[in-house]
């Protein structure tokens, strides 16, 4: 590499409209920034794009604009620019002269070190009380929210998480027709049950959605009117399916039949399958739940969502979706469907009473309830205090910096990740950040897990002590179905507990030992002398260490399969390392290569103890000590 090297020796080029002297990166020599020279032309402004690198503009001459997502400002010679990962960039020049100025850019060193919301918001479905939690259902959002915002928190940042149950869901009201008994008792029933299960996993919630809170019904009702209000919600006479035999509203839980959609079995309101909203009466071959029996059509008036409204607000709004490529596709084409009218009043007993006079008789869908109520929580997550209106909760959210990550199944597409960033921006939300974290169906010995066929696993069943819960909630999160369905075999999930066990326990009492024989001679805050084996541990290390922080961040999509995977790397690489540093240990050892076998070693363990504590809050300090 020459020291200098002469202007006439560059070639010019012309990338993103502007004329671009490359600098840095060289054949021969490999930077840790990028570096080019580059004008832009008077009266012509450079290519707005976007990169993951961070970079800076330093401008040598001229004036004009410089546009950071949209945001516009006056720049002149002599000033610096800074611009952040992923935000769209440009300059414009004045009519009057070019701008000529050295971009410098550089590799994020850390993701989970970029700049991230003050607050985060951890969303949980919450489970419909008409049954126990078994480990498929725990597997999917519980215990990932909980490890989530365990490391968030051990970060030092603000996460909050929002667990619940759904009163309201006519599910409920349906088990307690088939069971023949009333449906509070059952409601009450399974949702202290679901309660009980989720303290049992380990889980350290911040808030409760309760649907019996004093403030909750009457800010559902706010939240209707709203909706009326701005357009989206209107009263309207409408088609329904009733039956004659039960005396009452087939829809929702209450409606079996073919989707509309895709042809496939499916209840009412949603189909479980392709994720596509139908009106009830709009399913093929409809019957009612209850007896079987094919409904009547009638009609009478009903609250309607104008989806194509809700559409028209969200495109307008600057909602910021991350969703995992299965929900991404699912959502555009969602997008590209035609939008139907979309009951959600219908003639029933079981949650909140519509106030309208034309809807006398009338209960809402759980699903708009559970919307008023994912904006109060998401008020109260952020604000510490109940919301007095809508409009309100809104206008301060529209203030906040929030990012919500949300754990869902992938059968609840619809309504969290389709339906309600529509109708909170047909509401006047104009910015939140959602990171969607999907799932997908744990297995149970190859089979889907079945309450009717009682081929599950409870929860409650297993979750009896607190080490063994954790044992679960480790093995669990391994099994993880991110991105594809998992299995769980009980006799794999006894083998791994014990094989991990024993490697954890021999990991720490080994350095136990070493500590206790030589750490009171050596300061490890810091190494000694350096070998090529402690560059390469060190370096393998550091990576893991990296790799453990990002895992669990928006840009890695909160992965805790990945998370889970990255530790047991670790364990490896301690259990190898430690195995390779014996001879460090003898009393012949050189003091120096000692020292900086131990540093690395405690650190590194230092490291597993702390983030095996997400995953293990009460086991971690009984394996490692
Ligand atoms: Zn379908
Ligand atoms: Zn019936």
């Amino acid at each position: 590499m020459e020291a200098i090297r002469k202007h006439q020796q560059f070639k010019i080029s012309r990338e993103y409209d502007t004329q671009l002297k490359r600098l840095y990166p060289v054949p021969g020599l490999q930077t840790p920034f990028g570096s080019a020279y580059a004008t832009v032309d008077a009266g012509t402004r450079s290519q707005p794009h976007q990169h993951h690198e961070h970079e800076t503009f330093v401008i040598l001459q001229g004036q004009g604009l410089f546009v950071q997502d949209g945001h516009k400002e006056r720049v002149a010679s002599g000033d610096v620019l800074y611009i952040k990962p992923f935000s769209e960039h440009y300059l414009e020049a004045d009519a009057a002269c070019d701008i000529q100025f050295m971009s410098i850019w550089w590799e994020p060193q850390n993701l989970a070190e970029q700049p991230s919301s003050t607050h985060h918001l951890i969303f949980t479905p919450p489970p419909t009380p008409n049954g126990d939690l078994h480990l498929g259902h725990i597997c999917g959002p519980y215990i990932a929210a909980d490890v989530i915002r365990r490391q968030l928190q051990r970060k030092g940042k603000n996460a909050h998480l929002v667990v619940g149950t759904d009163k309201s869901q006519s599910y409920v009201d349906l088990k307690a027709r088939q069971r023949a008994q009333p449906t509070q008792g059952l409601f009450e029933h399974y949702s202290q049950s679901i309660m009980q299960t989720f303290r049992h996993a380990g889980m350290a919630f911040d808030s409760v959605y309760d649907c019996d809170a004093k403030g909750h019904a009457p800010f559902v009702h706010d939240f209707i009117h709203r909706l009326q209000e701005r357009g989206v919600l209107h009263h309207q006479t409408h088609d329904y399916a009733w039956c004659e035999h039960c005396n009452l509203e087939v829809f929702d839980a209450f409606a079996r039949g073919e989707c509309p959609s895709c042809a496939q079995p499916s209840n009412g309101c949603v189909c479980e399958d392709c994720g596509s909203p139908n009106n009830s009466y709009d399913l093929d071959r409809l019957h009612c739940m209850l007896c079987g029996n094919t409904p009547q059509l009638k009609s009478q008036t009903k609250a309607v969502l104008n989806l194509h409204a809700c559409r028209e607000h969200f495109a307008q709004a600057g909602l910021q979706i991350d969703a995992p490529p299965r929900l991404a596709t699912y959502l555009r084409h969602q997008e590209l469907q035609p939008q139907r009218d979309y009951v959600v009043s219908f003639t029933g007993e079981w949650g909140i009473p519509a106030q309208a006079p034309a809807l006398a008789g009338q209960t809402y869908l759980a699903w708009i309830e559970m919307a008023a109520g994912y904006l109060a929580a998401l008020y109260r997550g952020v604000f510490d205090q109940e919301p007095d209106s809508t409009e309100q909760a809104i206008d301060r959210l529209n203030q906040a910096d929030v990012e919500v990550i949300h754990l869902m199944g992938f059968d609840n597409s619809f309504y969290y990740a389709y339906l309600y960033p529509r109708l909170f921006a047909a509401l006047g939300l104009k910015q939140l950040k959602i990171t969607f974290v999907v799932n997908e169906f744990l297995l149970l010995e190859q089979s889907k897990f079945s309450t009717s066929r009682n081929h599950a696993i409870w929860a409650k069943d297993v979750f009896t002590d607190p080490v063994d819960t954790d044992w679960y909630r480790f093995y669990l999160s391994l099994k993880r179905p991110e991105a594809q369905r998992e299995n769980y075999r009980h006799e794999e999930f006894e083998q791994f507990r014990q094989d991990l066990g024993e490697r954890l326990q021999a990991l720490a009492s080994t350095h136990r030992q070493r500590l206790a024989s030589f750490a009171a001679d050596l300061d490890l805050q810091q190494g000694g002398a350096w070998k090529r084996l402690h560059q390469e541990y060190g370096r393998s290390f550091e990576q893991l260490r990296q790799q453990l922080d990002n895992a669990l961040s928006a840009p890695c999509g909160y992965s805790v399969k990945q998370f889970t995977t990255t530790l047991l790397q670790l364990v490896d690489s301690l259990v190898r390392f430690q195995h390779l540093t014996q001879e460090h240990y003898t009393a012949q050892a050189a003091v120096e290569q000692r020292h900086t076998s131990l540093y690395l070693e405690s650190a590194a363990m230092l490291g597993l103890r702390q983030h095996l504590a997400c995953l293990m809050p009460t086991a971690t300090a009984q394996l490692l000590g």
